[in-house]
């Protein structure tokens, strides 16, 4: 089973595809850590990465398409991937379709996470302490929560025809969540 998780920076996809990997035996393929490893790695792309993730912009959608192949092409992590933060444009849905159609699989489940700004603005300002990371600071995530909303919109509207499409409420509490996924999912 693959699922997508979709919603801004802060609705709970890290948290919710965590306990889907656990219940599913799952594979988490979250993009900002693909992208954060990469910078660890200190590479040419790691920069120009960085430099994006700082300003509160999406990194080109040439590199994470790039990054992301090798997890969807992997036979161990087929049919069970949770995808966290991707994909965030259009060309990277139309991509992950591609990628998925050459490799026999499907998406099986699209949740979308809604949350408005201010409980998101919250929700980082709690993770920045907990977890120090170095791309969460107040203006880098308004400007995160912004560019996600503006250029996710066709994304939105290409997923929420389908009928694997479930929108939740993301402002609920965490256990909440994954009950409405669960019980979506019949697990
Ligand atoms: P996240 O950990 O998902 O909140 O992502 C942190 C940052 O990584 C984002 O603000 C973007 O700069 C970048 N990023 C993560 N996923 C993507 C993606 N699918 N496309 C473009 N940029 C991404």
């Amino acid at each position: 089973m693959n699922i997508i998780l979709f919603g801004p920076p802060g609705a709970g996809k890290g948290t919710q595809s965590k306990y889907l990997v656990k219940k599913l035996n799952g594979y988490q393929i979250s993009t900002g850590d693909i992208l954060r490893e990469e910078i660890k790695k200190d590479t040419l792309i790691g920069k120009k990465i960085i430099t994006n993730m700082n300003e509160g912009k999406f990194v080109s959608d040439e590199i994470v398409n790039s990054l992301l192949k090798n997890h969807v092409f992997d036979p161990k992590k087929k049919e069970k991937l949770i995808f966290d933060g991707y994909p965030r444009s259009l060309s990277q849905a139309k991509n992950l379709d591609l990628l998925l159609n050459s490799s026999n699989q499907k998406i099986d489940y699209i949740f979308f996470l809604n949350v408005d700004k201010e409980t998101i603005v919250e929700r980082i300002k709690k993770r920045k302490i907990l977890e120090k990371r170095s791309d969460d600071d107040l203006e880098t995530i308004l400007k995160r929560y912004d560019t996600y909303i503006d250029t996710t919109k066709p994304v939105l509207e290409y997923y929420s025809k389908n009928s694997n499409f479930h929108e939740i409420d993301g402002s609920m509490e965490i256990d909440e969540i994954t009950n409405k996924i669960e019980t979506f999912l019949n697990v």
